[in-house]
């Protein structure tokens, strides 16, 4: 197997488009276990951990331009105020190790249904910045995922940066697993408040083929905090309000049946964690 090993960004570029069947290795924690079990056998890889850029990340007005190869590690150490959604979900991936090497680019380049990155970004209206020798594309997160493993990405494009907005309210993500530790999610949840625009957001994860968000649940609530001018006033949320906001999480997930949990759980722990996450990051807003 060919070892490409570019060390700047233009050069990634030319080798992609050069060998567009080279299979990118960042963190290599989704890419080397492909390999170990011989699932898969590329005639190249193309590592990308030589160029120094992908390594950073910068806030550019109220973004954050986090580079393809800032670790988990480092998003929650330095990145938890700013986008607290998404450190929290990376708080849960994997081990230590797993997330001194695994990055938000290597997630969202598997497109596991299961990842948990996505709830987080989606609930945020990340964008996806690619780019190849053509140029650069901007990919709005709901349209990056295209199917189970499947993402937008052409052949020759490679990730160069994820752009998140900078938390304006309370967020929060929910995970559950067969453990507490070291487990693919059964089902998770994130959710940001965004009192600017006077409304919610939310992703779910392993709840369908894709990671997807709950667009219902986000009209239901915002209309319900609306009429009763809960933004303002902010009131204690009635707890009606928060079970219909997880009810209507749950009727937007189309899980299934598999050895980690029966679809009719899935569907269950997104009400439960949906509820819980409104209430918790309602009851955060009410104290700032
Ligand atoms: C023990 C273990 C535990 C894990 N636990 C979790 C968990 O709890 N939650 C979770 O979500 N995941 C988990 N994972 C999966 C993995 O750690 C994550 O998906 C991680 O985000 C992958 O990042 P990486 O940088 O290591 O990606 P890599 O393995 O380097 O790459 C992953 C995919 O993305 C592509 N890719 C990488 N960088 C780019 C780029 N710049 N442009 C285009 N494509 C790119 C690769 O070609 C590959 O298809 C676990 C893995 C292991 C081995």
């Amino acid at each position: 197997m060919e070892f490409l090993q570019p060390t700047t960004w233009p050069e990634a570029l030319e080798a992609k488009a050069a060998n567009p069947k080279a299979v990118p290795i960042q963190g290599g924690t989704d890419v080397m276990v492909e390999l170990n079990f011989d699932r898969h056998r590329p005639p190249a890889l193309l590592d990308l951990n030589k160029v120094a850029e992908l390594n950073q990340w910068e806030q550019q007005n109220g973004t954050v331009r986090l580079g393809a190869g800032v670790s988990y590690t480092r998003t929650i150490a330095e990145l938890r105020d700013k986008l607290p959604g998404l450190a929290m979900a990376a708080r849960t991936v994997g081990s230590p190790q797993i997330r001194n090497r695994g990055t938000v680019a290597g997630n969202l380049g598997a497109a596991s249904p299961a990842g948990d990155s996505h709830p987080a970004l989606l609930a945020v209206d990340t964008v996806v910045e690619v780019e190849s020798v053509r140029g650069v594309r901007q990919i709005p997160i709901g349209e990056f995922y295209l199917g189970v493993k499947r993402n937008a990405l052409e052949p020759d494009e490679l990730i160069k940066a994820t752009l998140v907005p900078v938390a304006t309210g309370p967020q929060q993500y929910c995970k559950i697993g067969t453990r507490n530790a070291m487990v693919i999610a059964v089902a998770c949840f994130g959710l940001a408040l965004h009192p600017g625009e006077q409304r919610v957001g939310t992703g779910l994860g392993s709840a369908a083929p894709t990671p997807r968000r709950a667009r219902d649940a986000e009209e239901f609530v915002g209309e319900a905090l609306d009429a009763g001018g809960y933004w303002d006033n902010r009131d204690p949320l009635p707890d009606t309000v928060a079970t219909r906001f997880g009810d209507l999480v749950a009727a937007a997930s189309s899980p299934i049946d598999d050895v980690r949990g029966s679809a009719r759980y899935r569907a269950h722990a997104l009400s439960v964690m949906a509820h819980r996450a409104l209430m918790w990051a309602w009851n955060e807003y009410r104290e700032r």
